[in-house]
C-alpha cells in the first residue's frame, strides 16, 4: 500500500489526521478528496444543505487598524467614511425583520472615534425592539480592540456583551493564526492566541461562535492546516464551534501584493481538507460572498453543508471584489441549491432546522 491509499484508509476508518497528513492530503487528487470529504458530509447530514435568512449590518468603516488585505476601512484606499446611527441601525433591523430575517451579522471596524456605548447600545436597542432576533455580533478582533481601548478583561467585555444582547460571536478576525504571516498582513490586530482565548471565554459562558480562515494570498498550505489544527485542538476542550468558515481572499482595492492567487480547484480541495480535518466542527460553510454562488454550490461535493444566508447587503467582501453587495432572494437562493442536487434547509443561527424545502414543500 503506497502512502495516499494508507492515508485514504484511514480517513475512511474516520481515524483523526495529524499535521503532516493534513498536509499530505492536499498532494490528493480533486477528485478522491471530494469524494472523502462527501462521504462525511453524507454520514451526517445526508443531502441536506443549510443557510439562514439573515442581514449583514456593517455599522462603520472606520477603522484604527490597517491590515494589508482590507478595502473596507476608510483610513487606507477607501476614502468613503461612514459611521451609521443607533437609528439608522435599528430601521436596517426592522426592515430585515419584515423581511424575515432571524439573525442580524453585526460586525464593523475598529472606530476609535464613537465609544463603547456605541457599539453595545446598538445591539440594547435591537434587542428590545426584536427579542426573538438573533444577534451575531462582534468578532474576536472587535471584542479585543473595545476591550484595550476601554481598559477592560476580556472577561468584563463578555460581560457586557452578554448584558447587551449579543446571542452569538461570529468567526472573523482570524485570518490565519502563523504568527509571521499575520504580522504581515494585520499587524496590530487581535494576536492569534488572544483570539482563541476570546472564543474560549465565550465558550466557558456556554455560548457558540462560528471560526474562519482568511486564505488564498501569502500564505501556504501548511498555514492553513496549522490554523485548522489550533482550532480544532480548542474545539476539543470547549466544544463551542459550530461552524468553520474558510474565506477566500478577495485581490481588490487593497495593499495586499499577491502573485498567485488560488484556483477553483485549490479552494475545493481547502474546503474538502477542513471537512476530513475537523472532525470535530459540526458544519463547514461555502460563504458564497467570497467563494462565488458557483463554488459554493459545487462545495457542497466537498465537504461543505451550509452555504451562509441571504445576506441582504454586505459591504466588506463587496468592497474587495466579492458579488456580495445585495445579498441574494431567497426565492432564488433556495432553488440554487436544489438545482445543484440538495435539499435546502432554513436553520437559525444555532443550527436548529426550521424549514426543509423538499419538493412539494416549497413557497
Ligand atoms: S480588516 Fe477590519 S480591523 Fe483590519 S483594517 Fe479592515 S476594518 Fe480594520
Amino acid at each position: 500500500m503506497n502512502t495516499h491509499d494508507e492515508l485514504i484508509a484511514r480517513i475512511e476508518a474516520g481515524e483523526r489526521l495529524g499535521r503532516e497528513e493534513g498536509e499530505a492530503l492536499y498532494d490528493l487528487d480533486l477528485l478522491t478528496l471530494g469524494q472523502l470529504a462527501s462521504q462525511i458530509r453524507e454520514r451526517r447530514y445526508g443531502r441536506k444543505s443549510f443557510f439562514n435568512v439573515n442581514r449583514h449590518i456593517n455599522p462603520t468603516n472606520v477603522c484604527k487598524d490597517i491590515c494589508k488585505f482590507c478595502a473596507y476601512s476608510a483610513s487606507r484606499k477607501n476614502p468613503n467614511q461612514y459611521t451609521m446611527s443607533h437609528e439608522e441601525i435599528l430601521t436596517i433591523a426592522d426592515e430585515a425583520v419584515k423581511r424575515g430575517a432571524k439573525e442580524v451579522h453585526i460586525v464593523s471596524a475598529h472606530n476609535p472615534e464613537v465609544g463603547l456605548e456605541w457599539y453595545l447600545g446598538a445591539f440594547r436597542k435591537i434587542k428590545e425592539a426584536h427579542p426573538g432576533l438573533h444577534i451575531k455580533a462582534l468578532t474576536a478582533a472587535e471584542v479585543n480592540f473595545l476591550a484595550e481601548s476601554n481598559g477592560l478583561s476580556y472577561d468584563e467585555m463578555i460581560d457586557l456583551m452578554i448584558e447587551s444582547g449579543v446571542d452569538s460571536m461570529p468567526g472573523g478576525g482570524a485570518e490565519i493564526f502563523d504568527e509571521e504571516i499575520r504580522d504581515y498582513i494585520c499587524k496590530g490586530k487581535v494576536s492569534s492566541d488572544d483570539w482563541l482565548l476570546i472564543h474560549r471565554k465565550w465558550h466557558e459562558r456556554g455560548r457558540e461562535s462560528n471560526a474562519t480562515m482568511l486564505f488564498g494570498h501569502v500564505e501556504k498550505r501548511a498555514h492553513r492546516i496549522d490554523h485548522m489544527l489550533r482550532l480544532r485542538d480548542l474545539q476539543d476542550e470547549t466544544g463551542g464551534f459550530n461552524a468553520f468558515i474558510p474565506l477566500v481572499y478577495q485581490r481588490h482595492n487593497n495593499f495586499l501584493k499577491v502573485e498567485e492567487f488560488p484556483t477553483a480547484q485549490e479552494i475545493l480541495k481547502t474546503y474538502a481538507i477542513a471537512r476530513i480535518l475537523l472532525d470535530n466542527i459540526p458544519h463547514i460553510k461555502a460563504y458564497w460572498a467570497t467563494s462565488t454562488v458557483g463554488l459554493a454550490l459545487l462545495a457542497q461535493e466537498f465537504g461543505a453543508d451550509d452555504l451562509d444566508g441571504t445576506i441582504q447587503r454586505e459591504s466588506i467582501q463587496s468592497a474587495a471584489g466579492a458579488p456580495s453587495a445585495e445579498g441574494l432572494p431567497l426565492e432564488e437562493f433556495i432553488a440554487l441549491i436544489r438545482n445543484s442536487g440538495f435539499i435546502p434547509v432554513e436553520r437559525d443561527s444555532l443550527y436548529n432546522e426550521l424549514r426543509i424545502y423538499d419538493e412539494g414543500a416549497a413557497a
